[in-house]
């Protein structure tokens, strides 16, 4: 199973094997494993970085919000319950969207490869995400 260079142009997707830039069928630019694992590696630090971010907010924020009106750890949430539950619910779904992009971005950089499949997973998990968001949104004072 080894990498495909495939063609940019929409009428020619010509697909060679190996690191092909120019594509003998129609000359087009093509999409390379090497362009892929840039994108890999690009969906890979986004991950990372969602993840660790909400990582860090929900270690920083979640003692606070589990006891609203209440100090803890140094902080005071002045919200209620169930805003904190939409936060806190908030958070895990950009950690699991943030997982899911290390995941097919680990994949792009193993394979050279695009996963149609991991693509729409990923895809759907933003949508949801977007939801909840607006979900938490509404919720949430403004
Ligand atoms: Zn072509």
């Amino acid at each position: 199973m080894s990498a495909v260079s495939t063609c940019l142009a929409p009428s020619c997707r010509t697909k060679v094997e190996g690191t092909v830039a120019t594509c003998p069928a129609c000359g087009g630019r093509m999409r390379t494993p090497r362009s892929v694992r840039v994108a890999g590696w690009v969906l890979l630090v986004c991950g990372v970085f969602l993840t660790g971010l909400m990582s860090y907010l929900w270690q920083a924020l979640a003692p606070s919000m589990a006891n609203p009106g209440a100090t803890a750890g140094g902080a005071t949430f002045t919200g209620t319950a169930d805003q904190a539950q939409a936060i806190v619910t908030m958070f895990g779904a950009v950690i699991v969207f943030g997982l899911a992009a290390i995941a097919y971005g680990l994949w792009m950089i193993v394979t050279g490869r695009r996963s149609i499949a991991m693509m729409i997973g990923v895809l759907v998990l933003a949508a949801l995400l977007i939801g909840i968001a607006w979900r938490t949104m509404a919720v949430l004072p403004a």
